[in-house]
């Protein structure tokens, strides 16, 4: 393991008033694990509490050096905020966050006392955090602001170490890429991601990400310009030729809200089961 891997259950300080626990829940769709982000020293917010982990949930209580107050989430998957209901049982804090929309991807035991609203600010004993809704990953993913600081939580809008899955329906890739786009306005100095390591060159960062992103949709243009009428599944070991096999199901997702957006631009047709490129849409 190299010496700056993240470790499960160690309590890290990032920054003022900022520490990054992160849960037992490595994975190929978690990295290293969900971070829980620890904020404040006598008042405690925490944000994105984790899987349902009794044994990340104890940790978040034993580790934090106060009293916790207040539980944020970004969204409402299962690895950002099913630990919300069994810290506010162990700490009678109150929960602020989006209520989870239809799906069998969410966690519907997240039950908040405030759904934030684009812009709200609220204050948390020691500082503000500005909700900024940011949909695509999840129609319901809010970053949280610490304006002072210049940190934007960005749990799965923006990962460290790995692209994100948009996973149609509630995921939605023009909703996506607008969020990232809307970001470069923010004085983002760094960001605390919701799985991987803080990242200290934001802007650079989601430059790459909208770049990234607009390489993949060229490909997608030029697999169905040279392949015509096809299926996502025929279209995607051209698309996704640089990612291992094994996350091709994974990649299947983000390809279909690839076309979803191609399709609502007018640049791209389904029929039946098969896409195609859409008159005069060709590179
Ligand atoms: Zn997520």
């Amino acid at each position: 393991m190299p010496a700056d891997a993240i470790k499960p259950g160690e309590l890290v300080d990032l920054a003022p008033s900022i520490r990054r626990l992160t849960a037992f829940n490595a994975g190929t769709m978690t990295g290293p694990g969900t971070n829980t982000w620890v904020l404040g020293e006598k008042e405690i917010a925490v944000l994105d509490p984790g899987p349902a982990s009794p044994r990340h949930v104890e940790n978040i209580v034993d580790q934090a050096p106060g009293e916790v107050r207040w539980i944020l989430v970004t969204h409402t998957h299962p690895d950002h905020s099913p630990g919300a209901a069994l810290l506010a049982e162990l700490t009678g804090a109150s929960l602020i966050g989006p209520t989870p929309p239809p799906g069998d991807r969410q966690d519907s035991s997240f039950c908040p006392a405030v759904q934030p609203n684009d812009g709200q600010e609220f204050d948390l004993g020691g500082f503000v955090l500005r909700a900024v809704h940011t949909p695509g990953h999840a129609s319901n993913h809010f970053c949280w602001w610490h304006a002072p600081l210049g940190v934007l939580f960005t749990g799965d809008h923006i990962m460290q170490g790995s692209t994100v899955v948009i996973a149609p329906p509630d995921g939605d890739m023009c909703a996506y890429m607008a969020s990232l786009g809307r970001l470069l306005d923010l004085p983002i100095r760094a960001m605390a991601p919701g799985h991987g390591h803080w990242i200290d060159r934001p802007r650079e960062e989601i430059r790459g990400l909208i770049a990234h992103r607009e390489r993949r949709e060229e490909k997608v243009v030029s697999a169905m310009d040279a392949l015509g009428p096809a299926a996502l599944e025929a279209i995607l070991p051209r698309v996704y030729d640089d990612v291992p096999d094994r996350l091709h199901p994974v990649a299947a997702l983000s390809l279909e809200a690839h076309l979803l957006k191609l399709e609502r631009e007018g640049r791209a047709r389904r029929e039946g089961d098969s896409w195609r490129l859409a008159e005069g849409a060709a590179q």
